[in-house]
């Protein structure tokens, strides 16, 4: 090696840290200076948002090396607060500036090596102290300390990619609210649309707010208080964090008349060679070639950067190292939930023209029988008809990383959907099953292109349904039908389904579904060889559910507290655990029928599930049946309820649910009037000190009562805004039945209320909540007048004119108002 030999490199993080350490490792005698204009070098980018949300705790950790330890190890000259201003390729020199002196000084190299990153886009206008970007170690403590000295209570992260959420689950970690401003319809953008709905109910169901398709226009300031207006609204917050993507930081490159593409990515080499070969470009600042596409991209990750250091550090040092692409491999915590990515999404496929098809599984990360199952969605793009695999998309709880980096590793080595049927990978029922969801995928796929079963989409549902030649049949049991289905399926029971087959018009085309594909694959193939022209629907009402079902309601932050449960019949009560991990609705509730009619007064079950709309389920099953729901908790998608058989006698709690007594009181709040809501919720806060259960529905003009005053943006048609505007806005808006005066008897009634100290119809609300008063919104009412549940205050449920009755069928009185 040539001992006077220089290299320089410009930043001191993933590409420029990993060049450095691979440099000095090939070659022991070269000269190698290290510029980071920064404080750090090798910093954890990736945990950064993990420190403001209080997971990491020490600040040191956030440092994967210091500069003294660097030199040491490797004998690499790291200046830090030095920043490279100029480059001059003719002279082979570098103008570096001290960051705190100013001083400027001229360094020679015999190679550099560029390694900039790149920098967060902030849109002109968005300037406060209270507004934030988040790049590097000052930038964290930045936030971290504003949050410790304010204490906001809400804020609002601009851009719902990785970066995005990861800094909102962050700050909702520490009881911020927080909403996520999107502008396309779907959080991740790489993910398809169809695999974000489960990421966007997790959200929700965690409190974060989710506005999509909407955009930040301007942010003014105004008493510590920023004033966010949408393109679809308004919103107020205490802070800000702008995430809406970075931009490769080549400013130096440009200048120095190296080559840049038109997004301003430095133009290399398969080398990493610059359009000056004595000039090396790693990381986020250049462009690089898509592994599936091979078109030129910006793929700004961790990894990528990492690698390219070392390729660079090889080729100066005459080893022909190549970099053949970036996959866009990733992977993101949501809370307890985790999103995997590797390869191309359905946009980027369609975009370079390839003909793919897709398919959609469901399945456990390990043996259903064994306690702790949870389900993975996992979505397959291959190519036709050669199979070769696309991309993968992973969403789920447990097992996600690893069958996206099997997949990964597929895609990098070539392989098609028929190479995943045949992998042979670990199994033990804690870890996998005998046909991983790797090779489930490989399967499902393997069935499409051998044309085993023809498949349909969620998308293409509606399309289909007005051709009158297209039957849709449902092969699901009749319960888990009657529970939800998608419009316009009969049911006919696989179970059942030869012995009905006369039932069908063998001229039509039949469509089938199940819960999640399975039953409709196997349908589908009694049906093809009966003659039938049959397709299935990929992902199943599963996946369609997962879009177009309701909104999954917010997680409830205080779970039913403990009641005390006696039963003097039963001495010696038992635990009963039911594991319905793995299974679909409506068989955990099921499962637990079963286990509670064989259980003894008294006895507590305890049942474990997956099912994401079991925690709402479970309310309901223990008021029905007249059991006492003791706790339920969820974690990594496994939701544990335990319940007890039996009555509540001593409880010093509020009444829970569950009481099989008819001395109910139930209220029907028809009207908006603020005399009239003020009488009813006097009434609902008696009965419940009384030790009542007691209900209040809200229906047509009742239901102004229960929206926020200060509601968000939500997206209506053009009746549903009129109605918006016209009625009043919350409980302090309301008029009085009479004497009105254009709202002075309405202020006047609340002052005579004050004088007198009896509390506000606000107050009154949030008494009766906290007393156990159930707060159902009338659903068609809601639907007519065009409300969201959105603009509804906390701890409303949703119903309809059964949930009213149900109550009424508990009361021993119901009034209507
Ligand atoms: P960087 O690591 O950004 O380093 C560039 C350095 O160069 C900077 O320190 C800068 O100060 C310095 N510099 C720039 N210009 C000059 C100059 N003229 N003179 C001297 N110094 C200069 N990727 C993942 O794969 N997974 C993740 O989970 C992940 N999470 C992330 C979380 C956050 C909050 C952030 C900001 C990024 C995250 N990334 C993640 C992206 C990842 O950090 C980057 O892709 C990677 O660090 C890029 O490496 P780089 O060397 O190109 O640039």
């Amino acid at each position: 090696m040539n001992p006077s030999r220089r290299i320089l490199i410009v930043g001191g993080v993933a590409g420029g840290a990993s060049a450095a350490a691979r440099l000095r490792r090939l070659d022991e005698h070269a000269e190698i200076v290290l510029f980071e204009r920064g404080e750090h070098i090798s910093y954890a980018n990736c945990g950064l948002p993990y420190y403001i949300g209080g997971e990491i705790t020490e600040k040191a950790a956030l440092s994967l090396q210091t500069p003294e330890a660097f030199r040491k190890r490797y004998r690499i000259d790291v200046r830090v607060g030095h920043e490279v201003v100029s480059i001059f390729t003719g002279s082979k020199t570098v103008l570096v500036r001290n960051v705190q002196t100013g001083e400027t000084l001229s360094e020679r190299y015999d190679k550099l090596i560029l390694s900039p990153g790149a920098e967060p886009i902030r849109p002109v206008g968005f300037n406060s102290e209270r507004i934030f970007t988040l790049r590097n170690i000052p930038d964290t403590f930045r936030i971290r300390d504003f949050i410790d000295a304010t204490k906001p209570n809400t804020a609002v992260v601009v851009g719902g990619g990785y970066i995005g959420l990861e800094r909102a689950e962050n700050l909702q970690r520490l009881g911020i609210e927080t909403t996520i401003v999107q502008r396309s319809d779907h959080v991740l953008p790489p993910l398809d649309f169809d695999m974000a709905c489960d990421v966007h109910r997790h959200l929700e169901s965690q409190g974060v707010r989710l506005l999509l398709n909407n955009e930040v226009r301007r942010v003014t300031e105004k008493d510590g208080t920023l004033n966010v207006s949408l393109k679809n609204g308004e919103l107020t917050a205490d802070m800000m964090i702008l995430s809406v993507g970075v931009q490769p930081d080549s400013k130096l490159a440009k200048d120095a008349g190296l080559t840049v593409d038109e997004r301003g990515c430095i133009v290399v080499s398969k080398n990493m060679q610059t359009s000056d070969p004595d000039v090396y470009a790693v990381g986020d600042a250049v462009a690089i070639v898509d592994f599936v596409t091979k078109r030129k991209g910006f793929i700004p990750l961790a990894g990528p950067a990492n690698k390219q250091g070392r390729v660079a550090a090889d080729h100066l040092c005459g080893i022909d190292s190549t970099y053949t692409g970036t996959q866009g491999s990733a992977i993101l915590r949501v809370f307890d939930m985790t999103v995997a990515t590797t390869g191309v999404n359905e946009q980027a496929a369609k975009a370079a023209g390839i003909d793919y098809e897709k398919s959609f599984t469901w399945s456990t990360s390990h043996a259903g029988y064994y306690p702790g199952a949870t389900n993975l969605s996992i979505k397959i793009l291959f190519e036709k008809p050669s199979g070769k695999i696309l991309g993968a998309q992973i969403v789920g709880f447990d097992g996600v990383d690893k069958r996206c980096d099997v997949l990964a590793t597929a895609i990098r080595g070539g392989m098609t959907v028929f190479d995943l049927a045949k992998l042979e990978l670990c199994y033990a029922p804690p870890y996998s099953s005998a046909k991983d969801p790797v090779n489930m995928a490989g399967f499902a796929a393997e069935n499409i292109l051998t044309g085993k079963v023809g498949v349909f989409h969620w998308h293409d549902v509606d399309t289909l349904k007005k051709d009158d030649g297209n039957v849709f049949v449902d092969v699901r049991t009749k319960i888990e039908f009657d529970n939800g289905h998608i419009d316009g399926f009969v049911n006919i029971p696989l179970d059942d389904l030869r012995g009905r087959l006369g039932e069908l018009d063998t001229s039509k085309r039949i469509f089938v579904t199940c819960q999640i594909g399975v039953r409709g694959y196997a349908a589908a193939r009694i049906l093809s060889q009966h003659g039938f022209d049959v397709r299935n629907l990929s992902g199943g009402y599963r996946l369609h559910h997962s879009i177009f079902g309701p909104k999954t309601p917010a997680r409830s932050k205080s779970f039913p507290k403990p009641v005390s449960v006696t039963d003097s019949t039963n001495t010696e009560t038992k635990t009963v655990k039911v594991d319905a991990c793995g299974l679909q609705c409506p068989g955990p509730i099921m499962k637990l029928a079963a286990a509670v009619n064989g259980a003894n007064s008294g006895d507590i079950v305890e049942i474990s599930t997956t099912d994401p709309a079991f925690a709402s389920d479970i309310e309901g099953f223990c008021r029905r049946t007249g059991n006492v729901l003791i706790e339920t908790t969820s974690q990594r998608g496994t939701t544990v309820a335990k319940i007890r058989k039996g009555t509540i006698s001593g409880a010093t709690e509020t009444p829970p649910t569950g009481s099989s007594e008819t001395h109910g009181k139930n209220f029907i709040v028809f009207s908006g009037d603020l005399d009239k809501a003020i009488a009813a919720f006097i009434m609902a806060n008696a009965s419940a000190a009384l030790g009542r259960k007691t209900s209040i529905f809200f229906t047509f003009w009742g239901l102004n009562i229960l929206r926020k005053p200060d509601g968000g943006p939500v997206e209506k048609d053009f009746l549903g805004k009129m109605f918006g505007w016209m009625m009043p806005k919350g409980s302090t808006r309301l008029p009085l039945s009479k004497m009105n005066w254009g709202g002075l008897g309405a202020t006047m009634i609340r002052m005579i209320m004050k004088r007198k100290n009896i509390a506000s119809l606000e107050e009154l609300i949030e008494s009766a909540k906290s007393h156990g008063v159930e707060l159902v919104a009338c659903s068609m009412s809601m639907d007519v007048m065009g409300i969201k549940q959105e603009e509804l205050i906390d701890g409303v449920k949703i119903g309809g004119a059964a949930a009213m009755l149900a109550h009424a069928e508990e009361s021993d009185m119901s009034l209507f108002i």
